[in-house]
């Protein structure tokens, strides 16, 4: 082991005992590169974060201008910063009306611990709703409406009044009453292996909070800026939340979160008291210059569109005795193998031949499958092709 890897084990705190442990040395579009020579097909994106690509040019010519400007100059929220300004105003003028106040956070954790809060003080309710096996960040707060007790049991005790229901599940929404604040969903699960609810749910779901005057707030984090084949994932169900939550893709690579929420109602952060959340770092200027060009490319290269047109490709293509279904939208597609073991083959025999994917943690018998939102579809063929050869020499075909 050379001496780079020997401080990365040593000195850089580690999350897992079995790091991939690439050894990065540049990446562009839809490549990885490495210092032993080596490229490989991405198709993990930052985990849904590189939606335009590593290093796409306007993304970079965004940052390196803004360098040249100003960094930081104050915490959130003081100065008139244009750098936000403009990518607020963009954000509002792209999302149905009634999301038209953004406040930018560092992560998309840190978005769901404020949504959390706004969400108290606009409803005056403390009782939270959250789906099981959802997945919503590190974080107390947002570890509190996760639905997964692995993720949660050394971190007790957490929020109280935190209720869960079925994902997708009509029996369970008489939960949601008139002491719910809010019910934080994704609005098609992510770590729980891709799972996409049914149009019907989710407006029954808008409809239960409606009635009872919760708060709907819609987690985009990962579904965010075209990786489910439109903008936003909510555009596929017909329902507006009354906040919405995003990050990953966001900051065009670069670290950032949002809550986003009708003006009258984040204008309640401000008083009563005042700064009803705060960050130094929030809508640094770098990720929102970074973030506005990236959602430029998104929207100009018609971005959602490749993803749905791809996401049908790799459905099409990935057809093999091993594999028990590919679930999805757009490039948010998870391989199911029914067999963690054979995910761990077939994850590390993809590498050797130069593919990145990676396992869901909440779902271990299946592989994600979310590149670049620019993936072409020679790339799709040759990740496809050599997917397929790994599964064959796994299972023995
Ligand atoms: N919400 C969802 C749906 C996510 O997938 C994630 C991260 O994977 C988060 C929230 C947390 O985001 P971050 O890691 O930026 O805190």
């Amino acid at each position: 082991m050379d001496a780079l890897h020997n401080a990365f084990e040593r000195h850089l705190a580690q999350t897992s005992p079995y790091p991939i442990a690439l050894d990065v040395v540049g990446a562009d579009g839809c490549y990885i590169h490495t210092r032993d020579g080596r490229r490989y097909l991405d198709l993990v994106a930052g985990l849904a974060v590189n939606n335009t690509g590593h290093r796409h040019p306007k993304v970079v010519q965004a940052i390196k201008d803004q360098c040249d400007r100003y960094l930081h100059v104050i915490p959130y929220g003081e100065f008139v910063q244009a750098p936000q300004v403009h990518f607020a105003e963009r954000l509002a003028a792209l999302l149905p009306p009634g999301l038209d106040s953004v406040y930018f956070v560092n992560s998309g954790t840190e978005a769901n611990e404020a949504a959390i809060k706004l969400a108290k003080r606009i409803t005056g309710r403390t009782a939270l709703v959250a789906c099981h096996k959802s997945y919503h960040g590190g974080t107390h707060g947002s570890l509190s409406i996760t639905g997964n007790e692995a993720k949660k049991y050394r971190n007790r005790p957490l929020l109280p009044d935190v209720h869960f229901i079925t994902f997708n599940g009509h029996a369970e929404l008489d939960r949601i009453d008139t002491r719910t604040a809010a019910v934080i969903v994704e609005p098609i699960q992510g770590d729980a292996g891709v799972r996409v609810p049914t149009m019907e749910w989710m407006q029954a779901l808008r409809a239960r909070c409606t009635a009872v005057g919760a708060l709907l707030v819609f987690d985009e984090v990962q579904t965010g800026f075209g990786r489910t084949g439109r903008p936003f994932a909510l555009e596929h169900f017909g329902v507006v939340p009354d906040i919405l939550v995003l990050g990953k893709a966001l900051g065009g690579g670069l670290p950032m979160g949002a809550f986003i929420a009708a003006y009258d109602r984040m204008h309640l952060l401000t008083h009563d008291p005042v700064l009803g959340h705060i960050t130094t770092f929030g809508g640094h200027p770098l990720p929102c210059v970074a973030g506005l060009a990236a959602l430029e490319v998104l929207l100009d290269e018609r971005l959602p569109e490749n993803a749905a047109a791809m996401g049908r490709l790799f459905k099409e293509l990935l057809v093999h005795p091993a594999i028990h279904e590919v679930r999805g939208e757009g490039l948010m597609l998870a391989v199911d193998l029914g067999d963690a073991d054979l995910v761990q083959q077939v994850v590390h025999g993809c590498l050797e031949e130069g593919v990145l994917g990676f396992w869901f943690l909440s779902c271990p018998t299946a592989f994600r499958i979310a590149p670049p939102l620019t993936i072409n579809s020679e790339e799709v063929s040759k990740a496809c092709s050599i997917i397929l050869a790994a599964l064959d020499r796994a299972t023995g075909h």
